[in-house]
């Protein structure tokens, strides 16, 4: 297949886990066996074949494999899957290719089959190395399977990320700067880093009075020591969340923050396409059966919107907003036109503006969404 200038990026949603986790509101299923592991390879292979005309003149440079836990699907379901994408789209050699994984979901084995099918990248669901701050996430496994396969992962991938989490019940400063310093140790080239959200209608949200959680300040002394440490250790803090070695970063989620097209298959995917951003619905068993797939959910974005995600997804990286880009994006100046409300975040510490960038530091990150409430 010929490839093009326009660049797009695949999502495939693997919505199976072990069991679910108390405070995700992912949508993921627990209860599976083979057959629908299968059947649902084949919708996922039906509805790519679907869309993949759309963007016949597109080069896709990543693929990203999300849940759920991928991990949980066969690989010869997920080998199906890839080789659907690579037959029915433009996929450049260099694409990165990342599977999502929880610990003790993938032996060495497995590792070494995902590389061989054309996984290149894999982002672990880490979220802490202390047992009893596990155990009140929910999660299935221990410290010790996760650090596992952290260094089985190493083994076998080139890219490999750790996702962890602050604000977890019972969590302490210390606790947290072990479990980082532990994670760092395994040789990771990229981290994710969420404040834990008590989302309503999971079981932690309906516990909520019960739990001890870190307050508000320990919350932010986490993130400032994480960025401290982090940044001694050779990671550039590129994104509100992200952290990675020089050349490491996600090139499919850098996508997402630069406002770049992708794709999503698989339920409850989304896509930004074509100026439309549409999602699938949730519902596994209606997905199962469809021959012909239509989104649940469809928007198309009006100058507005477009401009104040841009915006709003711009400031979440550390490049920040490009004001040439912006003034060719929307024909206005962004510093010009928000210079008024911006001016005490540059006196406080938390924006800059240089060499015709305006961008967060790591304190500025922290409070974005107070400084784009302000501003927008
Ligand atoms: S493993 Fe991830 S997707 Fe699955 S239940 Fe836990 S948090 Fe949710």
């Amino acid at each position: 297949m010929m490839t093009s200038n326009r660049t797009l990026g695949i999502y495939v949603h693997i919505p199976f886990c072990l069991c679910k986790c108390l405070y995700c509101d992912f949508c993921s299923y627990t209860e599976q066996d083979g057959g629908v592991h299968s059947e649902y390879a084949d919708a996922v292979i039906r509805e790519i074949r679907q869309y993949a005309e759309r963007a016949r003149d597109y080069t896709v440079t990543s693929v990203y494999f999300g849940g759920g836990t991928p991990t949980l699907m066969p690989t010869t379901e997920l080998s199906r899957i890839l080789s659907a994408i690579g037959q029915s789209f433009a996929l450049s050699p260099a694409a990165e290719i990342t599977l999502e994984a929880n610990p003790k979901t993938v032996d060495a084995e497995q590792m070494t089959a995902l590389r061989q099918i054309g996984f290149n990248r894999i982002s672990i669901g880490v979220q802490s190395l202390c047992n009893s701050e596990l155990l009140a996430l929910g999660r299935l496994h221990t410290a010790e399977e996760a650090i596992e396969t952290l260094t089985l992962a190493m083994r076998h991938f080139p890219r490999v990320s750790a996702d962890l989490m602050y604000g977890i019940p019972e969590q302490t400063a210390e606790s947290f700067e072990r479990t980082l310093l532990r994670t760092l140790d395994t040789g990771v080239t990229h981290l994710s880093l969420y404040g834990l959200i008590l989302e309503e209608g999971t079981p932690l949200y309906q516990r909520r009075t019960h739990l001890t959680l870190p307050d508000e300040e320990t919350e932010y002394a986490m993130y400032l020591r994480a960025a401290e440490i982090l940044s001694a250790r050779g990671f550039s803090h590129y994104e509100i969340s992200n952290y990675a070695k020089r050349g490491k970063e996600c090139q499919h989620n850098l996508r997402y923050w630069r406002a770049q097209e992708y794709m999503g298959f698989g339920i409850a995917a989304h896509s930004y396409f074509g100026g439309v951003r549409y999602g699938n619905g949730q519902d596994l068993s209606t997905y199962l059966k469809s021959e012909i797939f239509a989104p649940k959910v469809s928007e198309t974005l009006s100058d507005a919107d477009l401009r104040f995600e841009y915006i709003m997804l711009a400031l979440r990286l550390a490049e920040g907003i490009e004001e040439l880009d912006h003034r060719r994006r929307f024909d206005t100046d962004f510093w010009q036109t928000h210079r008024a409300s911006l001016q005490k975040y540059v006196e406080g510490g938390y924006l800059k503006r240089e060499n015709g960038r305006v961008f967060l530091s790591d304190a500025g990150m922290y409070i974005e969404n107070a400084i784009l409430a302000d501003i927008l």
